[in-house]
C-alpha cells in the first residue's frame, strides 16, 4: 500500500515513518512533486488535518494522511491550540514560541496541557480521522534536545523526562502523534 504524507516537517515524517510497517509505503510531497506550502486555515485541529488531505488528494490525485497537532493550555484557555505553530509570529519559531508560552504562564502553579493529533486519511475516496492525546505539563525552561517544536517544554504526565529528553521510541508509544498513528496501523490493517 503507498500513501502520501501531507507534510514539510521532516521531523512529523521520521516520528511516522518510525511507527508503520514495511508493507505502508509512505510517499513524501517532494516524492510527488509537491512544493506548495498547503493552506491550513481552519480554526480547529480537525479542520486543518482534513484540509491538508484533502488538498493533496484534489490537486495530485493519491490517497493520502495528513497531521495536524496543537498544544492546549488548561489556563491560557486552551491556546496556543490550533494557532501553535504561529503562536509568537509568522516565523513559526520553535524557540520564540516556547519563550512566549513560558512567558505567559510565567508565576503559574497551574502548568498543565496537551498535545493533540488529529489525522486525517484520505483512502478509496473516504475520510477517516484518528485523535491522539497526550496529557502532561508545561516545565519552566527548556531541556533537552531531541524532538522539535515545544518538546523541550513538555512533560508528559507519568515521566520525569521532557519529550525533547527521550527517545524516539518512549515518545511514539506515549505521545499525541504516537497514539494517533497507532490507530491509523489498525485501521489501515483491515484495508489489506
Ligand atoms: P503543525 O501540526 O505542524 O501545524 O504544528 C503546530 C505546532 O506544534 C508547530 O509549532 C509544531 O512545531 C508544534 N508541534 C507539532 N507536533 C509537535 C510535537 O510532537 N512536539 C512538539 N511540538 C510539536
Amino acid at each position: 500500500m503507498e500513501l502520501v504524507f501531507a507534510t514539510n516537517n521532516l521531523n512529523k515524517l521520521k516520528e511516522v515513518k518510525a511507527q508503520l510497517p514495511e508493507s505502508i509505503k509512505i510517499l513524501s510531497l517532494a516524492e510527488i512533486g509537491c512544493t506548495i506550502d498547503i493552506p491550513e486555515t481552519s480554526n480547529t485541529i480537525e479542520g486543518n488535518a482534513l484540509q491538508k488531505a484533502m488538498f493533496i488528494k484534489e490537486k495530485f490525485g493519491y490517497d493520502c494522511f495528513a497531521d495536524d497537532t496543537g498544544l492546549e493550555v488548561d489556563v491560557l484557555n486552551g491556546a496556543p491550540g490550533v494557532y501553535s505553530a504561529r503562536y509568537a509570529g509568522e516565523q513559526k519559531d520553535a524557540n520564540d514560541n516556547m519563550h512566549k508560552l513560558l512567558e505567559n504562564l510565567k508565576g503559574s502553579s497551574n502548568r498543565k496541557g496537551r498535545f493533540k493529533t488529529v489525522i486525517s486519511l484520505f483512502i478509496n475516496n473516504e475520510v477517516y480521522s484518528f485523535t491522539g492525546i497526550c496529557n502532561g505539563t508545561i516545565t519552566s525552561k527548556k531541556s533537552g534536545s531531541k524532538g522539535f517544536g515545544y518538546d523541550p517544554i513538555f512533560m508528559p504526565e507519568g515521566y520525569d523526562l521532557t519529550f525533547a529528553e527521550m527517545d524516539l521510541k518512549l515518545k511514539n508509544q506515549i505521545g499525541h502523534r504516537g497514539k494517533a498513528v497507532q490507530q491509523l496501523i489498525i485501521y489501515l490493517k483491515t484495508q489489506s
